[in-house]
């Protein structure tokens, strides 16, 4: 049994009153709907409320990064205990507005991500290529690359769940979706990969999920590939109604 997941990037949105209300208005719109999984993620500032919110409810709650040392002097940054902390069970890892504009590279995504697991948060790890890449058809060495890299020397069968999300980066916040049967042939790719890497039942249960420009008018059919096993999803997470519509996609 792997329930769909699906998660909302709040980015760098969302005040403490602003990040009560939607959270609140969430929590209001999906009682009752217990087959799949929804994640919130605010930024670092109202992890502390959202999580007093969730407190009790089946909502989870990650966090959109974390940095790979214990503790000390590393200004600005937020670790894997202080994250656990606040009740997190999912981190965001290798996000490309990470990997693009603040220069993360394959090598500080393997550490946070062995952080994260060192501290049994969930990642949700994401790949993806440019849209010069796809044009010269490297997506799936790109993809092949950040998955190798960033899961280098990681045992992945110590049981806590691992998620990938598969983000073509000229599709998020464009509103350019990949198609959703292009979708499927990377996940089928990015499932067989982690087949060879690892094992094919850890590969059959691992969740991938799409992002990129994920609506609530494309839902149902990104949601119907069979490898597609539910969406991270930035700007229409910012809505209650739209993320609504998008949890219950059928
Ligand atoms: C994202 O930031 O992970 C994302 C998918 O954004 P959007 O849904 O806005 O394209």
């Amino acid at each position: 049994m792997k329930p769909p997941i699906i998660a909302g990037n709040w980015k760098m949105n969302k005040g403490v009153k602003e990040a009560e209300d939607l959270t609140s208005g969430i929590l209001e719109m999906v009682k009752g709907i217990d087959d799949r999984e929804v994640v919130l993620c605010p930024p670092f500032t109202a992890l502390y409320r959202v999580s007093e919110l969730l407190k009790a409810k089946t909502i989870k709650l990650g966090a959109q990064d974390l940095f790979y040392e214990e503790n000390g002097a590393w200004t600005g940054e937020i670790s894997a205990s202080m994250l656990t902390d606040l009740g997190c069970k999912y981190v965001i890892i290798g996000h490309s507005e990470r990997r693009q504009i603040l220069k993360e590279d394959d090598i500080i995504i393997n550490k946070k991500i062995k952080q994260a697991l060192k501290y049994s948060l969930s990642p949700i790890f994401c790949v993806g290529e440019t849209e010069k890449e796809r044009k010269e058809g490297r997506e799936k060495e790109i993809v092949e690359r950040q998955i190798r890299l960033g899961l280098k020397e990681i045992d992945l069968t110590f049981r806590i769940p691992f998620v990938i999300a598969y983000e073509p980066v000229w599709a998020i916040g464009t509103g350019n979706t990949c198609k959703e049967e292009e979708a499927e042939k990377m996940h089928i790719f990015i499932r067989g990969l982690i087949s060879k890497l690892y094992t094919n039942d850890l590969a059959e249960e691992m969740r991938i999920l799409y992002g990129g420009s994920v609506k609530p008018d494309n839902i149902d059919a990104i949601m119907k590939m069979p490898n597609i096993d539910g969406c991270l999803v930035g700007g229409a997470s910012l809505n209650i109604e739209s993320f609504c519509r998008i949890v219950e996609f059928s």
